[in-house]
């Protein structure tokens, strides 16, 4: 933490008061965040995280947190002496990666942050897309981004056909925190995995939350000189596919924040998660942070 004693007392009760506008505006409304991945990297901002969470939960607002795990799976398929392939920012899974998805998201990852959540005072409860029916899917046909002819076969990366959130909710009306690994089901009960920048988008929709934020390992979206861009429109966003100012991870991302901002989601951002407490600076003051982004 950094070293906050030499900060006047009357000063430290400003920007405490400054707060409460938010507080009020917020209250009661959901808050979809992702975490993980590449966000999650040193334990203290991992606690810092937590306590975030913790503190939303306690002064009344809703937060949900759906997590991802790139790094992670990417360590664990290491260790087996395998390595990850992605076409279009998605990782193409076969049964063999499939089953270490599952185990590195919903029996290290997400349990490390119901553990840390737990710890800051919080009552985090584990999810995946199978507990409560919570995430239908399929499996994802992907088009090639420049020639629409051409497809790609990504293993068992999953589509979302449905979301039912009535588990989510009924968590939330008991005072706990879901934390989501976005592992879905098909109609053999198969499993799915599936980008978590797009769980927690379409989650977000589903849920009419007030805000997505997404907590990632860059200063938000960037252009072509790596100069941070603060605000982008749908009209923008594609230009940017156009001229291949996006790749990667960001083209799941941003497109799951562009479908939650097209369909009810007040806000969205895309923020860097390696920033301490960033997202209490998104949530709790006017700070203008990371990449906003809008339907129109
Ligand atoms: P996460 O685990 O947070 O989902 P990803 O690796 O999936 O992280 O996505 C974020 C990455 O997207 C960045 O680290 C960066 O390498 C890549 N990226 C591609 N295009 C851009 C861009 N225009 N601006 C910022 N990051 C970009
Ligand atoms: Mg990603």
């Amino acid at each position: 933490m950094t070293d906050l004693s030499n900060i006047a007392p009357r000063d430290k009760a400003e920007i405490l008061a400054q707060a409460l506008p938010y507080i009020r505006q917020f209250h009661g409304k959901t808050m979809v965040i992702k975490y993980g991945g590449n966000a999650m990297t040193d334990p203290e901002l991992q606690a810092d995280f937590a306590e975030d969470v913790v503190l939303l939960k306690l002064v009344g607002m809703n937060p949900v947190v759906v997590h991802g795990g790139g790094p992670q799976i990417e360590a664990a398929l290491g260790r087996l002496g395998k390595k990850g392939e992605f076409i279009q920012g998605m990782r193409v899974t076969d049964a063999e990666t499939m089953e270490v998805v599952e185990w590195v998201l919903a029996g290290e990852v997400q349990q490390d942050i119901v553990g840390l959540i737990n710890q800051a005072g919080g009552k985090a409860v584990g999810l995946t897309g199978r507990d409560g029916g919570l995430i239908r899917a399929q499996k994802l046909k992907m088009v090639d981004n420049v020639d629409p002819n051409k497809q790609h076969d990504v293993g068992q990366v999953g589509d979302i056909v449905a979301i039912d959130p009535a588990v989510v909710k009924a968590l939330q009306d008991d005072q706990f925190i879901p934390v989501i690994s976005p592992i879905g089901f098909g109609t053999e009960n198969e499993s799915y995995n599936i980008n978590a920048d797009v769980v927690a988008g379409k989650l977000a929709t589903v849920l009419q939350a007030e805000k997505l934020v997404l907590l990632t390992n860059t200063p938000g979206v960037l252009d072509k000189t790596g100069k941070l861009l603060t605000d982008l429109t749908a009209r923008e966003i594609d230009q940017l596919f156009a001229d291949g100012t996006i790749s990667g991870g960001m083209l799941p991302k941003i497109s799951g924040a562009l479908d939650a901002a097209k369909n009810g989601v007040n806000s969205v951002h895309i923020i860097d998660g390696r920033v301490p407490h960033a997202m209490l600076l998104e949530i709790l003051t006017d700070q203008a942070y990371g990449t906003m982004i809008r339907s129109h």
